[in-house]
């Protein structure tokens, strides 16, 4: 039986020396554990512009367990888990998929090979504190998985893309043919026999975020609107709203005519102007946000290419 860890790299030449021997550490437990699995890791050059990719050639050379795939351009860390994935799952009967940065706490995949060899098909890793995240990144990540949960988006609170699915769910994966990706949303979709994991999330090894605030967003907006069409309805909530609100207006008008008052108008007038001008634009910019959606859909990009492998 093979396990396999799949860790999608872009410009992680910082961390990758460290990387691979605690990967192979927790790979020696596990078959310490259990006789009958053995393990290997598959780095995932994500077209880092750094040296990530002699890296991996180097450490591949050194150890038979670790193998690399290269992208031939940046396609995004959801895609190049993907491939990943797509490259194992024909070899490995369980993937699991860690950042390079080592943040998850690499030291519970023993506990997930025993899951999976229990009988379960997907095993969360889910994030225990996050002490050592700064201030912003914590309350961010916080707000990330109410907004996305508040606007119909199912993700489970607190797991990222740690994870490990057997070959079936991979599978299973796999077959969702759309374009944005949103991997744990989609993971928690499949269903199939799942658990969780505890572990404690730790300060990145060496080298910085590829997630600023910028990219942040951008996931947390994908994420949003890849699972849910609530937006939309909000904003015809927000119509009808507004239709009452008019209503109101109406009968005010009308019976400030009645009663010879009408002119002083400017001001209210102005104001909804301004108002229903700006909540039409953010309706128009929501729905904006799928029509981009259905237009990369419908263009059916490959996701990825893949350059080498080694
Ligand atoms: N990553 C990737 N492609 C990208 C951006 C990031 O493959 O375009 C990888 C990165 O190398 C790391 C993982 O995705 O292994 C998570 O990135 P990072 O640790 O920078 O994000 P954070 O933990 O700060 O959210
Ligand atoms: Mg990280």
């Amino acid at each position: 039986m093979l396990i396999r860890i799949v860790v999608p790299c872009y410009n992680e030449e910082a961390v990758l020396h460290a990387t691979a021997p605690r990967l192979l550490a927790v790979l020696d437990e596990v078959s310490r554990a259990h006789p009958d699995v053995a393990g290997d890791v598959l780095f995932v050059d994500d077209g880092s512009s750094d040296a990530t990719w002699p890296l991996i050639e180097e450490l591949c050379r050194t150890h038979s367990a670790l193998h690399g795939l290269k992208l031939a351009h940046n396609a995004g860390h959801q895609n190049a888990l993907v491939a990943g994935l797509e490259a194992s799952v024909a070899e490995a009967d369980a993937m699991v998929s860690i950042d390079a940065d080592l943040q998850d706490d690499e030291r519970v995949i023993p506990e997930m090979a025993g899951r999976f060899l229990a009988g379960d098909d997907i095993v969360y890793g889910v994030r225990r504190e996050r002490r050592t995240d700064t201030f912003f990144k914590r309350h961010s990540a916080q707000a990330f998985y109410r907004f996305v949960r508040t606007m119909g988006g199912d993700v489970l609170y607190n797991h990222a893309d740690f994870r490990l699915m057997s070959r079936r769910a991979v599978q299973a994966l796999l077959c969702y043919p759309e374009r944005n990706l949103f991997l744990r949303g989609m993971v928690w979709g499949i269903g199939l026999p799942h658990s969780t994991v505890l572990y404690d999330r730790h300060r990145r090894l060496a080298g910085e975020s590829k997630y600023p605030l910028r990219r942040m967003l951008s996931f947390a907006l994908d994420g949003i609107t890849s699972f849910s069409v609530r937006p939309l309805r909000l904003i015809a909530v927000l119509g009808l709203l507004f239709i009452l609100i008019a209503l109101g207006a109406i009968v005010y008008a009308l019976v400030s005519f009645a009663l010879g008052v009408a002119l002083p108008g400017w001001t209210s007038l102005l104001i909804s102007v301004w108002f229903v001008g700006g909540a039409i634009l953010t309706a128009m910019g929501i729905i904006g946000e799928y029509v981009g959606k259905i237009y990369k859909e419908v263009k059916r990009r490959p996701r990825y290419f893949v350059e080498k492998k080694i």
